[in-house]
């Protein structure tokens, strides 16, 4: 793997950066045709998509994303919004993809989200929030697991490593 500090031409001649972050679209989102926006998003930004589906998720795999929360107030409201359609799960990669993903998605509460993020731009309430992102590299290899088996991540080459990395 090549180190996240290599920059300008030793950058332009390793491989691009193999990190990679979950996103969710929840199932908000889906019911409001949003899908096809927040995937473009992370297309125009260069990141590469490794894995994607749409699926009901249940209450156990929801339990373990979301085993932090399990304590908080919101939780019961949380399952039943997570449960009450499909969502899409993804997994995208690139340079600093966790944190510039971050970035894109905005504030947990929407209404502090900045404008031009996803929250920012398609979410007014943090109940209904429209994406799900992994918020560090370690939470992103848990969360990828509880998603996706291994062999659902396809590993390949973007024609255009040269260009998006510079
Ligand atoms: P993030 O999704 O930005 O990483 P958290 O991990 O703190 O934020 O919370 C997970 C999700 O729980 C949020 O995206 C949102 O859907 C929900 N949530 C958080 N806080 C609240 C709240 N006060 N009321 C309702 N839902 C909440």
């Amino acid at each position: 793997e090549p180190s996240p500090f290599l920059s300008g031409d030793a950058l332009s001649r390793a491989p691009p950066l193999r990190e990679q972050t979950l996103v969710l679209v929840k199932p908000d989102a889906v019911q409001r045709r949003l899908v096809g926006d927040v995937i473009g998003r992370f297309e125009r930004r260069g990141f590469k998509l490794v894995a994607m589906k749409l699926l009901q998720a249940d209450r156990s795999l929801l339990d373990r994303h979301y085993q932090h929360l399990q304590q908080k107030p919101f939780y019961p409201a949380l399952l039943a919004y997570m449960t009450s359609g499909p969502l899409v799960a993804m997994v995208w990669e690139g340079y600093n993809v966790v944190r510039s993903t971050r970035a894109m998605v905005g504030d947990t509460d929407s209404a502090q989200a900045a404008a031009g993020t996803i929250r920012g731009d398609l979410s007014m309430h943090v109940s209904r929030n429209v994406v799900h992102a992994s918020d560090s590299v370690e939470t992103a290899s848990r969360e990828i697991g509880f998603w996706f088996q291994q062999n659902e991540l396809v590993a390949w080459e973007s024609g255009d490593s040269q260009y998006t990395y510079g």
